[in-house]
């Protein structure tokens, strides 16, 4: 039986790392983000660099023979900045410009905005503008002073489009990788730790199969050499002191009950030959009988009580020999039909022959007894009790059933527990010991079969006793 429970530790360990595992990825994520953006930055800052030191080193240097037109021609026809988009600006110390490329003029904060001062000879500073429209532009600005003594500020600037483009890129994919990821986290995880927390799954089943009938069995131990594996072996040292402390309570039981034999059958003697005395007074004689009749109620309860103990110790001998079920049942039946005429129950009887299991026909005597005694016990006057004896999935069947008192929902679970009497039983002053269903459990499963009540409380009670046949037991 193996329960999927909403807080189990495997949902707990995948959501717990699903979420780290996703703070992980945002922050590298961001950090490759930046890596890139930087790296793609300084790439083209690199590229505009080379390009003003081409312009200030070959074109401009010529500026002062050839003049401003001779300038403009040569960087028109060597690097045409509108069609490879790039914006080019060189200006003398007065901030006059000497030349614009055309798409300059597009990018008014470009022309406004003013030559850095301090431009040092040779070397480069960037800049970001931020134009009316578009993209913003990277712009390197260089100084150079030329021959003639002049300074200038040659500037080459680009749109950062290409940058914002590649970075999109990486963001799609980024955001795609991202459920990726925590779907193949989410399976991974759940198969490995389905894998990683088998044992458990393994201890719970065999858990829940130990009760007190079979503390003899063990949990499985895997040999996993981690905490799984003490745990197992830890709850089996437990389950063996439970065992144990079982077996004390049993011994204590049966000893008790073994001891009490002797004196109640002194009593009892001594109590039958004071009632048989001839000159014991009739009103002592009513109380001596009184007395001998609480004595042998209290007899049963010790026998039945030091049965159960020795059968649920595994000390007594049971015989496995061939018994005819139906014959059994029939017979007990004619013996107890008297029982239910005086209360006038219908006994009704399906006996299949030939119904023939293997158990310890004593013993299943008083099975039977029990059953058809409590049957027409809880049945008021009129009722109808049915014996059924048959073969289902090759096990031998007896059905008691009645149309009695029943069981409430509350008390069914505990018929077959020792001493256990439901209330109304008790408050109907109704014969018993509580211990007739329990002797009915303890010899069907020491002869290898079961036993289970169903009942509608108010309408009548089935016990259903199932044995193992003889022919199943030779097979196997
Ligand atoms: P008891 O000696 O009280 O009959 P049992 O162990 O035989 O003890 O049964 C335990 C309790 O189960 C009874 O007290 C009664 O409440 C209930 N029970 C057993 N058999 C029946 C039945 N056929 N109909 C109704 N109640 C029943």
């Amino acid at each position: 039986m193996s329960r999927s429970h909403p807080k189990s530790i495997r949902l707990k360990l995948i959501s717990l790392y699903v979420g780290l595992l996703s703070v992980i990825f945002v922050c590298f994520g961001a950090y490759i983000y930046w890596g890139f953006q930087q790296f793609l930055v300084h790439a083209l800052e690199q590229s505009l660099t080379r390009r003003a030191h081409q312009i200030a080193s070959t074109i401009l240097e010529e500026l002062p023979s050839r003049g401003d037109a001779y300038v403009a021609g040569e960087i028109q026809a060597r690097f045409a900045p509108e069609l490879n988009e790039r914006v080019i600006r060189i200006s003398d110390a007065s901030q006059h410009v000497v030349y614009a490329s055309r798409n300059a003029d597009l990018l008014s904060s470009f022309l406004v905005g003013p030559v850095p001062a301090g431009m040092t000879e040779g070397k480069a500073v960037s800049r970001r503008e931020f134009p009316d429209r578009g993209f913003p532009l990277r712009v390197i600005a260089l100084g150079r002073r030329l021959s003639n003594g002049n300074a200038y500020t040659v500037e080459v600037g680009a749109p950062e489009d290409e940058i914002a483009m590649s970075l999109r890129g990486l963001l799609i994919m980024l955001a795609i990788g991202f459920p990726v990821l925590i779907i193949l986290a989410i399976l991974g995880g759940y198969s490995l730790l389905g894998r990683a927390l088998s044992p458990v799954n393994e201890i719970v089943n065999a858990a829940e199969r130990i009760t007190f009938k079979n503390l003899s069995q063990r949990l499985p131990v895997p040999p996993t050499g981690d905490e799984f594996e003490r745990i197992s072996e830890a709850l089996n040292r437990m389950i063996q002191r439970l065992e144990e402390a079982f077996q004390i309570a049993n011994r204590f039981s049966a000893d008790a009950s073994h001891e009490l034999r002797t004196p109640l059958t002194i009593i009892r003697g001594e109590l039958e030959a004071l009632a048989g005395s001839p000159s014991l007074p009739d009103q002592s004689k009513e109380r001596v009988a009184d007395m001998l009749e609480e004595v042998e109620r209290l007899g049963r309860i010790v026998e039945g009580l030091l049965l159960v103990s020795r059968l649920e110790a595994g000390e007594t001998q049971m015989k496995f020999e061939p018994v005819n079920l139906g014959e059994l049942t029939d017979s007990i039946a004619d013996q107890m039909e008297l029982m239910g005429e005086d209360k006038l129950l219908t006994l009704t009887r399906e006996i299949k022959a030939g119904v023939i299991v293997e158990g310890d026909s004593a013993r299943l005597r008083q099975v039977v007894v029990n059953l058809l005694d409590n049957a027409i016990k809880y049945t008021p006057e009129g009722g109808t009790v049915r014996l059924r004896v048959k073969v289902e999935e090759n096990h031998g069947v007896l059905e008691v059933s009645d149309t009695g008192i029943g069981i409430t929902p509350e008390a069914l679970p505990h018929v077959f527990n020792r001493f256990f009497r439901s209330e109304e039983a008790k408050a109907g002053r109704l014969p018993g010991t509580g211990l007739g269903l329990s002797i009915v459990q303890s010899i069907t499963e020491a002869l290898g079969g079961s036993v289970r009540a169903e009942s509608r409380h108010g309408l009548g009670t089935l016990v259903r006793v199932q044995l193992p046949l003889i022919q199943q037991k030779k097979n196997v």
